[in-house]
This record gives C-alpha cells, sequence and structure tokens, in this order.
C-alpha cells in the first residue's frame, strides 16, 4: 500500500499541478477553514491523549499552526517568486534569478510530544513549497493521530497529502522507500536511523531533535522572576518539551534563594496539589513514567517527587544536587524533574555542559549583560533565550533548529517554505553582447581575467 500511495503521489506531482501558487494558496485556504472549525476537537483530542491542559493546546499547538498558515497564505506569492540577484561581471550582460522549486515527494515523521503542532507545521510549509506530502504522526497520541487523518482526508486528494499511521514497523516501511525529502522530528537515536535510511537515496533531510539543555542561573540573576519563567518552560506539557531546561547550573549563593522562589511559583501555577490541577499535563505512556520514575531513586528530592503509577502522573520535581553519572544526568530528561546542580565559579560549568553533545537550547539568567553575551556565545546549540525558557521558538523570524546531535536543518516562517523548496540557480545570458575574454584561445587574456574576477 505505502508504494502504490507514494507513486501515485509521483505521479501527481510530475501533472505540476501543485506547482501553481495559486492551487497551493488555495490547498492552504481549505486547510485553514478546516482547522479551525475543528480546533475544539484538537484540543479535545489532546486532552484525552496525555490530559494536555486546554489553555497549553491553544498557546502551543492550534494558535502556532494557525499563525504559521496565516503567514504563509499571506507570504506565499512573494515566497515563491523567482528572485532577481547580482549578475556576476564575468557573466555580463546576464539576468539573475533563483527559482524555489518543489522537490517532490515529502515525507514527514511526527513526534508525540506536541503531536498536532510538530506534525501541521512542516506539512503546511511543505504544502506551501508545492510538493506532496504523506505524513506520519506519532503512535503515541492516537487520539490525535485519527484526528489529523480524518482532517487531512477531508481537505486533500490522497495523491497530494496523505496520512499514513503506525508504529515503528510503518515508520520503518516508509523509510525504506525513495523520497525527494524526508523532515524527521523525535529522538537521536531514531533520527541517525532515519539519516542512514536518507542516505541510501541520497535524500536530503532535516532532523529536528533533542538533547540536555542546561539553564544557567548566575549570582547576579532576579531570583524570583527567574524561577517563574523557569517553572513555566520547565512544567508546561509537564516537561515534555524538546526546548525545556534539563538541569540547572547555579551560582551557590543564589540557591537556596532559588528553591524558595521555586516552591512559591510552583504553588501558584498548580497549587498545593498539582495532580488536581487543570494546568498540569500526564506522562505519556508507561514506559516513559518507568523511566522517569527510575531518576527519581536514592535523590533528594528538594521539591516534589511525587508520583502515581495508575495515572501516569510525576509532580513538578528537583533533585537537589545530583551526581553527575547518576541516571537522571544521562540522557535527556523529557519530564518534570530538573536537577540542580551549583557551582563556586563559573569556569566549573564548561566541563559538564561539554560533556553533552550539543544541546537544541541553551538558558542564561543573569543581569550582566557582559556575562550573559560572553556564556551564549561560547556553547554551541540550537537556539535559546538570556533571561526566559522556551519562547524563541514563538518568534517566526529566528530559525528553529538544533546543532549537531541536535539537529540538522531549521525551519519556522519563510524559513520552512525555504526548507522544503531547492533553490535552484539560472542564469539568462542575452545575445546582443558576447565578450571574447573566457573563449581560447586564451593567449593575452589572463590579465584580464584576473581584473575581472575581482570584481565578483
Ligand atoms: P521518537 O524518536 O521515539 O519517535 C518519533 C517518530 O519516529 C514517531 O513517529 C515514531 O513512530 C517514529 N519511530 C520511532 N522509532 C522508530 C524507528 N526505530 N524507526 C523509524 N521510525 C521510528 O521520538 P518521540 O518519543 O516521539 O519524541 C521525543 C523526542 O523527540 C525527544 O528526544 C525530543 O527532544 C524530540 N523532539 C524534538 C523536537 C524538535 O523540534 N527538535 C520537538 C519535539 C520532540
Amino acid at each position: 500500500m505505502i508504494p502504490e500511495l507514494l507513486q501515485s503521489q509521483k505521479d501527481y506531482f510530475n501533472t505540476d499541478e501543485t506547482k501553481t501558487v495559486s492551487f497551493r494558496k488555495q490547498a492552504l485556504k481549505r486547510l485553514k477553514a478546516e482547522l479551525i472549525k475543528r480546533e475544539t476537537a484538537i484540543i479535545s483530542a489532546l486532552e484525552k491523549d496525555f490530559k494536555k491542559p486546554a489553555f497549553e493546546s491553544v498557546l502551543t499547538e492550534t494558535q502556532v499552526v494557525l499563525s504559521e498558515l496565516e503567514f504563509s497564505i499571506k507570504n506565499i506569492n512573494s515566497w515563491a517568486k523567482p528572485k532577481r540577484v547580482m549578475p556576476a561581471l564575468m557573466n555580463f550582460p546576464s539576468t539573475d534569478r533563483l527559482y524555489s522549486e518543489p522537490y517532490g515527494a515529502v515525507l514527514i515523521i511526527a513526534p508525540w510530544n506536541y503531536p498536532y503542532q510538530l506534525a501541521m507545521a512542516p506539512l503546511i510549509a511543505a504544502i506551501a513549497a508545492g510538493n506532496t506530502v504523506i505524513l506520519k504522526p506519532s503512535e503515541l497520541t492516537t487520539h490525535t493521530a485519527d484526528l489529523l487523518n480524518a482532517i487531512i482526508t477531508s481537505v486533500f486528494k490522497p495523491e497530494h497529502v496523505s496520512v499514513v499511521q503506525g508504529g515503528v514497523d510503518v515508520s520503518t516501511k516508509l523509510l525504506a522507500q525513495k523520497w525527494d525529502y524526508i523532515f524527521f522530528t523525535g529522538s537521536v537515536n531514531v533520527g541517525k536511523i532515519v539519516a542512514k535510511a536518507a542516505a541510501k537515496h541520497l535524500t536530503p533531510v532535516t532532523l529536528e531533535l533533542g538533547g540536555k539543555n542546561p539553564c544557567i542561573i548566575d549570582a547576579t540573576a532576579n531570583i524570583q522572576l527567574t524561577a517563574k519563567r523557569i517553572v513555566w518552560g520547565k512544567f508546561v506539557n509537564a516537561g515534555q518539551t524538546c526546548i525545556a531546561p534539563d538541569y540547572i547550573l547555579i551560582h551557590q549563593s543564589k540557591k537556596e534563594a532559588f528553591y524558595k522562589a521555586m516552591r512559591t511559583e510552583i504553588k501558584k501555577a498548580y497549587s498545593n496539589n498539582p495532580k488536581a490541577s487543570e494546568d498540569f499535563a500526564r506522562i505519556i505512556n508507561q514506559n516513559n513514567f518507568d523511566r522517569l520514575a527510575k531518576m527519581l531513586v536514592n535523590e533528594n528530592c528538594c521539591i516534589g517527587g511525587e508520583t502515581d503509577a495508575k495515572t501516569n502522573y510525576i509532580a513538578p520535581t528537583l533533585i537537589d544536587e545530583p551526581k553527575l553519572d547518576c541516571e537522571v544526568m544521562k540522557d535527556e530528561i523529557f519530564g518534570p524533574i530538573l536537577p540542580v546542580i551549583s557551582y563556586d565559579d563559573i569556569s566549573e560549568i564548561d566541563a559538564i555542559i561539554n560533556s553533552y553533545a550539543k544541546p537544541l537550547s541553551l538558558y542564561v539568567f543573569s543581569t550582566d549583560n557582559k556575562k550573559a553575551e560572553k556564556l551564549i556565545t561560547k556553547f554551541s546549540f540550537g537556539g535559546g533565550c538570556i533571561n526566559d525558557t522556551v519562547i524563541h521558538f514563538v518568534n517566526h523570524r529566528l530559525p528553529f533548529g538544533g546543532v549537531g546531535n541536535s539537529g540538522i536543518g531549521a525551519y519556522h516562517g519563510k524559513l520552512s517554505f525555504d526548507t522544503f523548496s531547492h533553490k535552484k540557480a539560472v542564469v539568462k545570458k542575452a545575445n546582443w553582447l558576447d565578450l571574447p575574454v573566457r573563449y581560447a584561445p586564451y593567449n593575452g587574456k589572463l590579465k584580464w581575467v584576473r581584473t575581472v574576477l575581482k570584481w565578483l
């Protein structure tokens, strides 16, 4: 079934229908109408999947998608238009242009943690750029996956856009096909599997992966505000966010004040009993619950630490001074657990941060601008914030993506359109003049060439 579906999309792409901008715009407009109509159903599916709070679903899923969609509809004419660039003197007289050309058949594989937004945002861009798409949502968020399927089926012809549901077996079958572009969001390990499958056909990829994101708090930070912003960035989606702060590195002089402020802010956000709060999500499944619960064993949970296996609940938790080789400091946490490690001198943090692969994000809390700037420049990471967490994600003028182990490529805003477009360079040479300098015989022309090439 998968090879046949893909072949039907390749045949459809070759009809050139998706290449006209008016067709793409109409498709996006139809999608927009459907998404607006179904917003309540989307919020409800997310709630059923992991008790995602409705407010968070609007803030981090439906509204993000709608903004990307509206931004694409508004700008698609200018994005898709061939762009004139300055010609090279050597080619005089010529007109040089960059054409944004769709790759063709695109595969999008999505994760479960923002199962709607991380499926829809790349899908919108792939359609805007004129590709056909097969989307594979995560098998762990079945309500959202079913709804995505229903939405796509009602808006698009299957040869244009289709959803294929399933787990690893289906994903493996999809990856065995020859695609023109693969866009993957998920874990580092599966990212490597995707890259290997893509390499077989030299298929270009975007890999949006994860990592262990440091959050540095220096001695000058405004602790109450820092705590408030960390509580939001860490515990939104119950910590199941690829750009959530993973661990805290704090100047020892501020640690106690930080704990006090975190207690206050957690209570303000989720009350004394976060389990009863409507605003705190659950861990996606038992496997992840068990993985996270293991991190708490033999640790000093100075805040939180309560768990409930029956409902996959883990309280907002802080671990005081875990050993660097313990479970919680091994890999990306991806849950509401926040280890806190103190330092005396800022130079101590280098070895800790550098012992992990390049993270997807890094955060610095400091009121010393020079120090903050130094830290942001010193370490390599996908993107991040000074004096806040996570919010760099919302600016569509900023690329969103990782570096090294945390990913290859980036998207959002116009960059999403560019991600799914090959930039084709075309020089249109005029015939009214044909400078003889490049043609043989070359005798005596070298001086000319050296001069002209300097004026590139
Ligand atoms: P995952 O890698 O387990 O799964 C992602 C997708 O890959 C799913 O659709 C799944 O069915 C498929 N998949 C799983 N195993 C596979 C295999 N062996 N072969 C082929 N396909 C396979 O990731 P997840 O658990 O869904 O998501 C969590 C991870 O994703 C975290 O590491 C997080 O940091 C990362 N993430 C990154 C971003 C980002 O934008 N950079 C966003 C969200 C999540």
